[in-house]
């Protein structure tokens, strides 16, 4: 992987790649066109020149803003990405069904070389034979013959990182040649997962994405920080704080500065922002090199007021108070996937349908009074017969 291109790229250059790659897609495309017609509309400034940080131990220089693929629907706007010097893209055999690792696949073909690959194995997976099952298919879903970085994914606690088989496999499939790096990511008990990594006597995981925004604990920070020092590549995920619709603030979003805010601490390698189209695009790797200042804060506190009322960050504090082992949490993430930035419904329900049905809002149908509280003062009742409305 050394031949990676670390070469800055104008931001005209940037508008030229984007176009001429994506000629045929025009065509078959209508949502790609009109995110290129917008690209092609916009004012031209110059983009900053990419800026790379080292992923810890791992020793891999990626670029600041990675590319969080989870939501992309076409291989032209990863391909655009790369083309202006974004090197990491970020996957997961769950998504989509399983298609993302297709599109990333199709994006990566011929310039594999440039790029960091990283995926997930399923959730659920935890045995060698899972383990092995889910990298073998995941390579030939992207057609490459290595990944990465290859993640579990979705640890809530430190158990996962510990299973005996779950290394075995990974260590095997490090011997063949088919991972580079083993990692984690997490989005709930973020400080107990990254703990676990440091504290582990034979370290293992060598990166950790985790949930990492305005709104984090500060002691997310502080684990972050612990982990970063021992060697553990960090990048951020969940930056933009839900992405919640901010019309009614007015013509300048916050996404720059909660994307400014997650990069502004060293010791996070980079950051992950799902991208869906060219506009997105172009946001979020402008933020490369840019400082964190007094007008990027004023903007994330009116985010953070406008969204206080339903922003939940999945610390799973309330779920202690709920009789019925509601995971609250859960519910919300795949509530904020429906009517948040993401506007995936079928993400929504299919995170939604990782729950039994005992840890759904179905168990708050006939209970009387809800017990659970939220420290942030979230009404959690009115949020679980929302997401019973839309999710089930
Ligand atoms: S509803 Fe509140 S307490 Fe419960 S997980 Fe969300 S933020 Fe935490
Ligand atoms: S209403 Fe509240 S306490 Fe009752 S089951 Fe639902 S989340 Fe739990």
């Amino acid at each position: 992987m050394d031949c990676l291109e670390t070469k800055g790229m104008n931001r005209r250059t940037f508008i030229k790649t984007g176009m001429v790659g994506t000629a045929t897609a025009l065509i078959a495309a209508p949502a790609l066109a009109d995110s290129l017609q917008q690209l092609a509309e916009s004012e031209r400034p110059s983009l900053p020149k990419p800026l790379y940080r080292t992923l810890g131990r791992t020793g891999l220089k990626l670029s600041v803003v990675g590319f969080g693929a989870m939501l992309t629907p076409e291989p032209e706007v990863i391909r655009a990405a790369i083309d202006q010097g974004v090197n990491y893209i970020d996957t997961a055999r769950v998504y989509m069904g399983g298609r993302n690792e297709e599109i990333v696949g199709r994006a990566v073909r011929g310039v594999r070389h440039k790029v960091y690959l990283a995926t997930k194995t399923r959730p659920e997976s935890s045995t060698k034979a899972d383990i092995i099952r889910d990298v073998e298919t995941s390579l030939r879903t992207l057609g490459s013959d290595h990944i990465d970085v290859i993640q579990l994914h979705n640890l809530t606690g430190k158990e996962r990182i510990f299973v005996t088989e779950t290394r075995e496999a990974l260590a095997l499939l490090k011997k063949q040649g088919k991972i580079r790096f083993c990692g984690v990511t997490t989005h709930k008990n973020e400080v107990e997962v990254l703990n676990a990594l440091v504290d582990d006597p034979d370290p293992f995981f060598d990166t950790c994405l985790v949930k990492y925004n305005y709104k984090s604990e500060p002691a997310v920070a502080v684990a972050i920080g612990r982990a970063a020092s021992a060697g553990v590549g960090i990048i951020a995920m969940k930056a933009m704080i839900g992405g919640y619709d901010t019309s009614g603030l007015g013509r300048i979003t916050p996404y720059q500065a909660a994307l400014k805010w997650a990069l502004q601490n060293p010791k996070v390698t980079a950051a992950i922002p799902g991208m869906k189209d060219m506009a997105q695009l172009r946001e979020d790797v402008a933020v490369m090199g840019m400082p964190f200042g007094y007008a990027d804060r004023r903007r994330l506190e009116r985010y953070a007021d406008a969204i206080a009322a339903f922003y939940c960050n999945f610390c799973g504090a309330c779920e202690a108070g709920c009789p019925r082992g509601v995971e609250i949490s859960t519910v919300n993430r795949a509530l904020m996937y429906a009517e948040g930035g993401y506007r995936d419904l079928s993400l929504a329900r299919a995170t939604y349908a990782e729950l039994p049905l005992s840890a759904t809002p179905a168990s708050c149908v006939d209970c009387r009074g809800c017990a659970a509280r939220c420290g942030n003062g979230i009404d959690i009742s009115a949020k679980m017969e929302r997401a019973r409305s839309v999710l089930s």
